[in-house]
């Protein structure tokens, strides 16, 4: 069963999701929550899905990616939850191409912290911490930015911004200091939103 994924102008994606309790992650609900969460992703298709894109205000993601491409850093990484998640930004910012499930059709660049520190629940309610470059960052970034009522819009090159034909047409080979060499549209905050900070 697939859950319907929400789209920008849903007020939900704007809000400030609430954190779950252990006992609360561990519970039936919750479980099956995460289980249709991940059939949902997989369905789309994408790499990460947050509550608030299936219109639920939880602190609550699941990721998992099995593409590779080392021009963007990315490996495969499994499937797993986080829940309640507090990120701190590395060093070193990277940019690239991003789409989002609630922002259907569209890509644009976006910078993003290039390794990240994410301390979150698992899905059993335990104790995590994830550290992540590369590609997995960026996805780490982009869910935990869904929990704080953010999205990738908010925080992209907005000239950059593509349909995926257009994506796919013009721009899809084309080297990132390309594409950014004659974009001057960046002014955006990279850091997290204040309730993502510790
Ligand atoms: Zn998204």
């Amino acid at each position: 069963m697939r859950l319907e994924i929400v789209q920008v102008g849903e007020p939900v994606l704007r809000q400030a999701a609430r954190p779950l309790s252990p006992a609360e992650i561990v519970a039936p609900e919750v479980q099956q929550l995460i289980e249709l969460m991940r059939e949902t992703m997989h369905n789309a298709p994408g790499v990460g899905l947050a509550a608030p894109q299936i219109g639920l205000p939880l602190q609550l993601a699941v990721i998992q990616d099995t593409g590779e491409s080392p021009t963007t850093e990315r490996t495969p990484v499994g499937f797993h939850v986080i829940a309640n998640p507090r990120l701190t930004l590395g060093d070193g910012v990277a940019e690239f191409f991003e789409g989002c499930l609630s922002v259907d059709g569209f890509q644009a660049v976006v910078p993003r912290a290039r390794s990240v520190r994410v301390e979150a629940l698992d899905h059993r309610g335990a104790p995590v911490v994830i550290e992540a470059s590369g590609w997995y960052a960026r996805i780490l970034q982009h869910e935990i930015d869904h929990l704080n009522g953010k999205l990738y819009i908010d925080r992209m090159r907005g000239d950059t911004l593509a349909t995926n034909k257009n994506f796919a047409r013009y721009l899809a080979g084309v080297p990132i200091a390309e594409v950014i060499a004659t974009s001057d549209v960046w002014s955006r905050d990279l850091a997290p939103t204040a309730a993502a900070k510790k």
